[in-house]
């Protein structure tokens, strides 16, 4: 599979070491085995625990901020190297189209640039007290942090979880998904040759319920980050809570983009498609609902309509626009919900490109009209190509359907009315809110992170690493 790391190992403390079982790694395009990577045990997450222990009271413990951050910036540099390298790999495993890949791969040496500048720039405070005591604040890092990461963005998720994790000194275990982790045991690889100390980073893949479940419920650590499903992210806290720990979840979305009738749709319409179809919807801020004005709904569908009849669909590294499911659950999952559509209309579906194999995991994209806010499928994480136009006749409907959900992640505006920007972004439930784009490039500066099912605590940008660590205060009586 690759020449320049094995993906049958796991690094623990420094040491690439064989877990006792192996699990089958399978490319989501032909459904082909591309071979087999550790099946971590409680057991493995108990010394990868240790070696992050030991990294602490060791180099890494002691190491300046200023030396972290070079540490990272050199493993953002090496990543740059090998960003083609790093794209397929990504393309193979998770079936994302090359030019998707590439973009992770870049975003990942984005944020170890970012996190290596910001690693000596956390700053504690003095704060005047009482005559006679100077009093101050440390920022200090958790100490060892977990970190389980989801098959559908695992460049992009390590980097801003470990990343910023790592620029606070904390020491991380890492469990990437067992759908997808050759380019977290890449990273470790990379983070190895930049010369991160033994223990400082252990990457352990495994099932979610031995590795992760063991991960988020091991005493030994003191944080864990949490990214993927609202069932699990539940799990995990609950596992956080029996070690009063504190705990990121970043969870599901339903989010939505609104479109007023005053909405420049020429610049709005490639957001609202690509928004839904990019990572085949694999994406937890998806725009799956579309809301738009009733004075512009059909001619919004038809221009929708009219993209997603040119979409292809097929195998990841012919970089489609589209590629295959994760898995065949995934697409029995998106499958189930599209056989709820009762009631909706199917205003156009793209095309699975003929010579796709018959096993990989394609599913042509599907946009739904005529459904009224609270059908299923306009309440449901669905978590593939599929979106839903749901029309509005004011801005307090479409503020009430927008946050009519169990969600809150982030949500998109396209009016050119800057009092109703300004409104809708005070009253939109949701962690992040872009007018008149959406997503913003993505920007590894800007914080995210959801409200209610969605999860709590941000990640991304200079607000991570205060998640990332702990605050002190030391108050000094010298009269
Ligand atoms: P998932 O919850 O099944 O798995 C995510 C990770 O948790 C995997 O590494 C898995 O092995 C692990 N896991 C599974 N069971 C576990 C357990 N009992 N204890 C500990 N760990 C366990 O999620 P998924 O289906 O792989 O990912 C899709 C979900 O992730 C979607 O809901 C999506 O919206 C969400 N997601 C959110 C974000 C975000 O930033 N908010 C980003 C990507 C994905």
């Amino acid at each position: 599979m690759t020449d320049w790391f094995n993906t049958d190992e796991m690094l623990i403390g420094g040491q690439w070491v064989r877990a006792a079982e192996m699990l089958t790694l399978e490319d989501p395009s032909t459904g082909d085995s591309i071979g087999a990577i550790p099946r971590g045990q409680s057991g493995d997450i108990d010394a990868a625990v240790a070696a992050a222990h030991a990294a602490l009271n060791g180099p890494w413990g002691r190491m300046p901020a200023a030396e972290r951050g070079r540490l990272l910036a050199e493993l953002g540099r090496l990543v740059l190297t090998r960003v083609d390298d790093l794209a397929t790999l990504e393309a193979r495993d998770v079936g994302k189209p090359l030019k998707q890949a590439r973009a992770d791969a870049l975003a990942l040496a984005r944020y170890l640039e970012f996190y290596g500048g910001a690693a000596d720039k956390v700053h504690g405070q003095t704060i005047p007290y009482l005559d006679g005591y100077t009093v101050y604040t440390l920022r200090q890092p958790h100490g060892v942090t977990g970190h389980i990461v989801p098959w559908n963005y695992p460049m992009q998720i390590i980097g801003r979880s470990v990343g910023a994790a790592l620029a606070m000194g904390n020491a991380c275990v890492l469990k990437p998904a067992e759908e997808a982790c050759l380019t977290a045991l890449a990273f470790a690889r990379l983070a190895q040759e930049a010369g991160l100390p033994p223990g400082a980073l252990n990457v352990v893949p495994g099932l979610g319920e031995e590795a992760g479940a063991a991960l988020s419920a091991h005493p030994g650590i003191h944080h864990i980050s949490f990214t993927g499903s609202v069932a699990t992210g539940a799990k995990v806290q609950q596992a956080a809570g029996s070690n009063v720990i504190p705990v990121t979840l970043e969870l599901g979305g339903k989010s939505p983009q609104l479109v007023f009738d005053d909405a420049d749709l020429d610049a709005a319409l490639p957001f609202l498609v690509n928004a839904g179809i990019q990572n085949a919807g694999q994406t937890c801020s998806a725009a799956s609902r579309i809301l738009v004005h009733e004075a512009v709904h059909d001619t919004v569908v038809a221009r929708m309509a009219d993209r997603y009849r040119a979409l292809r669909v097929g195998p990841a590294l012919d970089d489609l626009d589209v590629g295959p499911l994760i898995s065949a659950r995934q697409k029995e999952i998106v499958e189930g919900f599209l056989a709820q559509a009762s009631g909706l209309t199917i205003a156009a579906q793209g095309t699975v490109v003929p010579d796709a194999s018959g096993s990989g995991h394609f599913v042509a994209p599907t946009l739904l009209t005529g459904g009224p806010p609270d059908h299923p499928l306009a309440q449901s994480e669905i978590f593939g190509p599929v979106q839903i136009v749901i029309p509005f006749a004011s801005e307090e409907e479409a503020v009430q359907i927008a946050n009519g959900t169990d969600y809150g992640l982030v949500a998109g505006v396209w009016t050119r009315d800057g009092a109703r920007q300004m409104r809708l972004a005070r009253d939109l439930r949701a962690g992040q809110v872009f007018i008149n784009n959406y997503g913003a490039g993505g920007g590894v500066e800007l914080p995210f992170g959801g409200i209610g099912k969605s999860g709590h605590g941000r990640e991304k940008g200079f607000e991570a690493l205060y998640g990332f660590s702990q605050l002190k205060t030391v108050a000094a009586l010298h009269g």
